[in-house]
């Protein structure tokens, strides 16, 4: 705005500037016309003068008529020049400014009528010629004069001119100047802040230059990074692809028997389904377990587990038919779905065919190994309408199916949707009562035959449910090392037994044993053999008067870590019992292998021993190879005196059973010894 008001200024005043040069110009054109009037008057003075002085000469030789001499020359001057006033440039404004030109040529016309046409030479016509001169001669001095007098005007007014001239110009020069300077100062001011603003600009675009060369290089790195990631990604890709192939594969496939998964079976029974509703036929679930599968496991290895439950995977799928669809749900557990069933006995017949597969010898690690199943059987529709009520059933009937001796199948019936439930329930009460730890302990006496005493007592835990009724360890102990809660009451057992036998000991005054059973579930932490001296430490009982019971089935597990704590425990000087002695598959060798040093004979033998010859036989050998290995035999449940005496005979000392004793409480065990103790002393008198 500025700038543009300042501009406009310096241009108005240029314009003013140009204006006063033009009239001042124009001034001094019109001084150079009368300065060339007032020189032309004087040349035309000159020439009158010299034609009057030409005349004066000429007039003696006039008189004599002789002729002019030099007067004709100047006369023809001053008449030619008289002649150029009317027709030239200057003349015409010599005419113009008041010069009397019709007077001068009347005159002329006089002189040259009386000298040369009517040569009326006379001394008077002479004398009239030479007024006519000296009037010429002072009408030129008087416009002369008059021209002069005009001329020093014209001065003055030239020199005012000349003075306003530069006056003005130096006002304009002034001005423009000025405007110049506040112009050229403004803009220097401008170009200055704009000459900063520039360098500030030069330095901010040179600071974001290298910002942004180092962002460049960033982005450079960046882009060679994300070409690395993206080559990665793209190998990542086709990592994720074949990881979905895979991971579908084991969502659908089992990975180590490459039979259906739970998922692909109930998709599998959902298609089916469809098709029975349609076509109204039925399917058959089967739900199989194998028999001792456990067993094997502990006792083989995880790896020779694995290799049964491969080879039991290929004979399953080589007893079905076309169509038909074998799983592995997990652990030793199988399912099977059989489409399109006419008849109850299309089931069985396949069932059968399973059992008789797998009943034939496995070849385990090189050794042969039996192996059965049981099979549970559920129907669509009559027991379910969908998998999961299907399968929860057939799942129901093979436990049955194992109750009922194992390697057998069994079709789902409501019963034992019942027991199904009640077990749930258990499960349910189990947990909270660990929780309180709301056991109790019993404990049955064991006699020494020979002293007739009392040698000690075997803890046995009692748990009652909430409605009061009791609960069989036998029952609720394999379902609590099935949740995983067997370490809780194991510990509990072991400590609540320890303090016990303490008691007694005090009250009996005797050195009494006590036994604790042991599950190989607790043999799974290796802190076993800790908690054992703690809990002596904790409770002060002598570790020679602690007896763990132990099954066979640990002792086939050829771990190096079960033979290490069992080797822990006897070094602390803790007694180490086989339970059930004669029931599992253990090889004799391992009695000698292991540090155990009392066999428990199972009730079982102890029960028909005066009836079943065989008993009888295998009872006197179990003692026999006790007596060889150097190992105290306990002989369990036994009842009778027939079998005390059979028991005796045979030379074993320990005595455990309904004869004796049932189990009793802490307090009625204390009466039982004493009463023992008084009635031996009483025979002893
Ligand atoms: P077990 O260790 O072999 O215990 C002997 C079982 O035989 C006890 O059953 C006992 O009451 C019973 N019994 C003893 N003498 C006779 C008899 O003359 N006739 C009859 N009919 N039975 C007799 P109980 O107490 O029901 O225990 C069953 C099993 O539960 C035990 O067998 C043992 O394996 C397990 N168990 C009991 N308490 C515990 C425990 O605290 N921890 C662990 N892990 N298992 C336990
Ligand atoms: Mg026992
Ligand atoms: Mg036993």
């Amino acid at each position: 705005m500025l700038i543009t008001a300042t501009l406009l200024g310096v241009i108005v005043l240029s314009m003013i500037s140009s204006f006063f040069l033009y009239s001042n110009i124009s001034k001094l054109q019109i001084k150079h016309d009368n300065v060339e009037k007032i020189l032309f008057m004087r040349q035309y003075q000159y020439e009158l003068l010299r034609t009057t002085i030409a005349f004066n000469e000429a007039i003696p030789s006039l008189k004599a008529q002789i002729g002019h001499a030099g007067f004709d020359d100047w006369f023809n001057v001053l008449w030619s020049r008289t002649q150029s006033i009317n027709t030239g440039i200057v003349g015409s404004n010599v005419l113009k400014s008041g010069f009397n030109y019709n007077k001068l040529n009347d005159a002329l016309q006089t002189i040259d009528n009386t000298l040369y046409k009517d040569r009326n030479i006379t001394d008077d016509s002479l004398k009239d010629i030479q007024n006519i001169f000296y009037r010429l001669i002072r009408d030129s001095h008087l416009y002369q004069q008059q021209r002069d007098a005009i001329y020093q005007e014209v001065e003055i007014e030239k020199q005012k001119n000349i003075f306003h001239y530069y006056r003005n110009s130096l006002i304009l020069s002034s001005l423009t100047l000025f405007f110049g300077f506040i112009v050229s100062s403004f803009l220097y001011r401008n170009t200055q802040k704009l000459l900063s603003m520039q360098q500030q600009l030069e330095r901010m675009v040179t600071k974001r230059t290298l910002a942004l060369n180092d962002k460049n290089v960033e982005l450079i790195n960046e882009v060679k990074e994300r070409y690395i990631v993206e080559e990665q990604l793209v190998k990542s890709q086709s990592q994720i692809e074949d990881a979905k192939e895979r991971a579908v594969k084991q969502l659908n496939y089992d990975p180590l028997t490459k039979l259906a998964s739970r998922t692909l079976f109930t998709d599998r029974f959902n298609h089916c389904l469809i098709k029975a509703q349609r076509t109204d036929t039925k399917i058959a679930l089967l739900f199989l377990d194998l028999d001792r599968f456990k067993h094997v496991n502990d006792t083989l290895g995880h790896s020779v587990g694995d290799e049964l439950l491969k080879k039991t995977a290929t004979r399953i799928k080589d007893a079905l038919r076309q169509g038909d669809t074998a799983a592995r749900f997990g652990g030793d557990e199988f399912a099977v779905l059989l489409p399109d069933i006419s008849g109850i006995n299309h089931v069985q017949i396949i069932a059968q065919r399973i059992l008789k597969a797998l009943n034939t010898p496995f070849i385990l690690s090189g050794h042969e190994s039996y192996i059965s199943a049981s099979i549970g059987v559920s129907l669509y529709p009559a027991d379910g309408k969908t998998v999961e009520q299907l399968l929860r059933k057939a799942d129901n009937a093979m436990y049955k199916a194992k109750d009922k001796g194992k390697n057998t199948y069994q079709f789902f019936t409501h019963e034992m949707e019942v027991e199904a439930n009640r077990r749930r329930q258990m499960e349910t009460a189990l947990h909270a009562a660990v929780k309180l730890l709301d056991f109790k302990l019993v404990y049955q006496p064991i006699i020494n035959l020979e002293s007739g005493e009392t040698e000690g007592a075997e803890a046995l835990i009692r748990w009652q449910d909430k409605q009061g009724q009791a609960i069989s360890p036998a029952t609720f102990i394999p379902i609590a090392e099935e949740l995983g809660l067997i370490s809780k009451i194991g510990s509990w057992v072991l400590e609540e037994a320890c303090t016990q036998a303490v008691i007694w000991q005090k009250a009996c005054e005797l050195p009494l044993k006590i036994s604790v059973n042991l599950s190989s579930r607790q043999f799974q932490n290796n802190d076993l053999a800790k908690l054992i001296v703690n809990v002596l430490a904790k409770t002060g009982l002598a570790p020679q008067n602690l007896a763990l019971e132990i099954t066979e089935s640990l002792l086939m597990v050829d771990e190096k870590q079960i033979m290490q704590q069992l080797k822990s425990i006897r070094e602390l000087g803790v007694h180490l019992a086989i339970d059930d002695f004669g029931t599992g598959y253990s090889s004799l060798s391992y009695l000698k292998k292991f540090p155990i040093n009392i066999l428990k004979i199972d009730r079982s033998f102890i029960k028909d021993l005066n009836v079943d010859q065989n008993d009888a036989e295998l009872v006197k050998g179990i003692l026999s190879l006790a007596k060889s290995l150097q190992l105290s035999v306990v002989a369990e449940g036994v009842e009778e005196k027939g079998q005390l005496d059979f028991l005796a005979e045979n030379g074993c000392k320990h005595i455990q059973g309904y004869y004796f004793s049932k189990p009793l409480s802490s307090e009625a065990l204390i009466t039982f010894i004493n009463a023992k103790k008084a009635k031996q002393l009483k025979t002893a008198l």
